[in-house]
């Protein structure tokens, strides 16, 4: 370890849970922390575990701090450090979020959208290392994406951009929370996998799912189909591969737009492995525009749980 090694504070804003962490600038996490976020006790309350979670971190630490980095969800401004109508916290209209930290605390704050910010924590720290681009996406409860050109993130016009959860696959599809239909999250978020897996069981009395739930129709979950996949069960892996094709077929538009080829994923999803990811590309290599074809790659992230608060803390060291 170099002696003249920096350290940031990275926090990682979720509906749930605020985690904070110290990280070296070789992304090594020093300590952490987790805290309630109360989001629905509106924002004051937030902001308020916010600071908790800092000086909750930074109480017994010796080490000089550069700055704190901020992953949040909703439409971030990274020059102004504003974050407005985070999707999981009610209230937050616009909230200057960046200065409200800086004052407390004194030190720089970078504030940035949580998905752009998991694809920064890959770019330096995972296996975004060895792109130049390449398109994050983060399969969660939500489905987050980042898109990294050149080693920066495109973020747009008003940093809005790398929503891949809302490209549309079918018009005619299940209703998305945006308020569209037929978004990829609409099919792909935690919660409509659930649904739909909850829904259509009763056609298959044999499926292994049964078993692992206990015939509690509450206990279905991703990791639960993964598990019936891995013991051989015909329609856990038939709805991963069934996603994995929708998924290649969303994939395959923002690939032909951007000409991007190399796909990075993450989040409790992607833990559906190898099987929706050879899905994913064998449906993207068979659909995309010829010049694309031999370049897809899709990658597994590989920062994890972590991944929050080691791209917050990128945020700190590095400019992007
Ligand atoms: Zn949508």
């Amino acid at each position: 370890m170099a002696k003249s090694e920096k350290y940031a504070v990275g926090v990682d804003l979720g509906g749930t849970n605020i985690k904070v962490g110290i990280v070296s600038e070789s992304g090594r996490i020093i300590s952490k922390t987790s805290v309630k976020t109360e989001a629905m006790s509106g924002p004051k309350v937030v902001i308020k575990n916010i600071k908790k979670g800092i000086n909750e971190i930074l109480k017994n630490n010796k080490r000089k701090i550069s700055g704190i980095g901020i992953g949040a969800p909703g439409i971030v401004s990274t020059k102004k450090g504003t974050v407005q109508n985070p999707p999981n916290l009610p209230g937050w209209d616009e909230i200057e979020l960046g200065a409200i930290i800086k004052k407390e605390f004194g030190l720089k704050v970078n504030v940035e959208n949580d998905a752009n910010a998991a694809a920064i924590g890959e770019l330096i720290f995972g296996a975004g290392k060895k792109f130049e681009s390449f398109v994050m996406v983060t399969l969660g409860t939500g489905v987050g994406g980042g898109i990294v050109f050149n080693h920066k993130i495109f973020r747009g016009e008003i940093g809005g951009a790398g929503e891949i959860g809302h490209v549309c696959i079918d018009p005619n599809g299940p209703r998305c929370n945006c308020g569209s239909t037929g978004c990829i999250e609409a099919y792909a978020g935690n919660h409509y996998i659930k649904e739909s897996v909850k829904k259509d069981l009763h056609n298959h009395p044999s499926s292994k799912i049964w078993e692992l739930i206990e015939n509690d129709l509450e206990k279905v979950s991703p990791r639960v189909i993964q598990m019936a996949a891995e013991l051989g069960d015909v329609y856990a892996k038939e709805f991963i591969h069934d996603l994995g094709i929708k998924l290649g077929v969303a994939f395959t538009s923002i690939s032909n737009v951007l000409d991007i080829s190399t796909f990075i994923i993450g989040g409790g999803v992607a833990g559906f492995g190898s099987p929706l990811f050879t899905t994913i590309k064998s449906t993207m290599v068979s659909r995309v525009l010829t010049p694309l074809k031999h370049r897809i790659k899709i990658v597994p992230a590989k920062l994890k749980n972590e991944a929050g608060i080691l791209g917050a803390s990128a945020l700190v060291f590095y400019n992007t």
